[in-house]
């Protein structure tokens, strides 16, 4: 059982914050730190360089949100300042002293962060993925940001598309004209960014169309804000036969007892809902047998399902920083298969613009999944996606 509590680890700045208020979502949201210039107060030795490497950041339009009880969780120094390699602060600040390399392809970059494909679109929100499925980006913002994440750093969402309840009547107009529609995922920015209000809005015109068998929802509050897993949501959950929550979980320091109670809220409410993980391998941060190891035994033994290792994305910020090579995580991989139980070992897959893959056990690779360069020499893989089409994927160097 986890013991560590993050209202025994609070910063100094929140030490006569009563822990009903400590454990109220919107407390914690009121109480983030957006910008470079609340870092102080949070953690007050905080040094200069790294308030540069902010700077750098908020100067090229990406956001940070670090929330008092992410704040708690990380392992701090005498100063109370986070240590320098610590992985739940790599996840949330951007300690990049040289961040952007626009040499590399797999760099984010303003062109090519849109990875809607047009005639997918069934509404400004809602994108028709595979046959049966609609992933629907409820929100541009998030409950906490990730410095990994090119969703949370698309600055044509910040721009335009202003959140989606704006176009919520539309999106839902187009999912009942379409009966090979099988499967809605709430996604984001974060779908729990809104109240309960909102969320059950949402599902109950999702439970009024017949065709719409499965719901999921997935949401980083397990990480930014495990409060907003509150009794009333849960009862949505069940009420609403929400069939999957998604769990997106990277380091063991995660799991808390903060986010074990979450958990038993999900379950105490009576919801048959599915937990699954979502594990992005980040380099510096989990790309580590011992950690990914001791993460899905974590997480498989607190009634949570490791479904998916994703190879971290390209057009990430820093991909230098936190990418590695997708046959360095197979080997990662493969080194844990059959040594823990299967249920704990979840898939490994890549992310491409037309869908998921799964990376094959073979280091060699097999016929329709081939590591090859491009004309730069640049690592790539090829690949046949699900239509049975070849697709290519940026690769990373080690
Ligand atoms: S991983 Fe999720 S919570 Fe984190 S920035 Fe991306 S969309 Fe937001």
């Amino acid at each position: 059982m986890k013991t560590f509590q993050a209202y025994q680890h609070r910063p100094a700045c929140f030490r006569d914050v009563a822990e009903t208020q400590w454990n109220s979502w919107i407390w914690q949201q009121q109480n983030a730190v957006r910008n470079r210039f609340g870092l102080k107060k949070v953690f007050p030795s905080f040094p200069d360089e790294w308030l540069k490497m902010a700077e750098a950041w908020e100067s090229k339009g990406f956001r940070f949100l670090i929330t008092p009880y992410v704040a708690a969780l990380v392992t701090k120094d005498e100063q109370e300042n986070p240590l320098e390699n610590e992985p739940v602060w790599r996840q949330v600040f951007p300690m990049f002293k040289d961040f952007s390399d626009n040499a590399r392809p797999d760099e984010y970059s303003k062109a090519d962060e849109n990875w809607e494909i047009d005639e997918e679109m069934i509404s400004p929100i809602a994108q028709h993925k595979y046959d049966n499925r609609v992933l629907v980006m409820t929100a541009d913002a998030c409950l906490g940001y990730c410095t990994y994440c090119f969703r949370s750093l698309q600055s044509n969402a910040q721009e335009e598309r202003h959140g989606g309840r704006p176009h919520w009547a539309q999106t839902i107009g187009a999912i009942r004209q379409r009966p090979s529609v099988e499967e809605v995922i709430l996604s984001g920015g974060d779908p729990l960014l809104f109240d309960n209000a909102n969320v059950e809005e949402m599902l109950k015109d999702l439970r009024g169309i017949p065709h719409v068998k499965a719901i999921r929802i997935h949401t980083r509050a397990w990480l930014h804000n495990p409060y907003r897993i509150d009794e009333n949501f849960c009862g949505l959950l069940k009420k609403y036969e929400v069939t999957e929550m998604g769990v997106h979980m990277i380091h063991p320091q995660e799991i808390t007892k903060d986010f074990v109670d979450a958990v038993e809220r999900v379950r105490a409410g009576g919801a048959k809902t599915l937990l699954l993980t979502d594990t992005p391998l980040i380099k510096g941060v989990n790309d580590s047998a011992e950690v990914l190891r001791e993460l899905f035994m974590e997480l498989y033994t607190s009634g949570v399902k490791p479904y998916y290792l994703s190879h971290n994305m390209p057009n990430i910020p820093a991909a230098a920083h936190q990418r590695t090579s997708v046959k360095r995580g197979l080997k990662l991989w493969n080194s844990l298969k059959r040594r823990i139980s299967n249920t704990a070992m979840p898939e490994y897959i890549i992310t491409a613009h037309s869908g998921k893959k799964t990376v094959p056990e073979s280091e060699e690779g097999t016929p329709d999944f081939i590591y090859e360069q491009d004309q730069n020499g640049w690592p790539v893989i090829r690949f046949k996606n699900w239509k049975g089409d070849w697709a290519i994927y940026q690769d990373a160097q080690d």
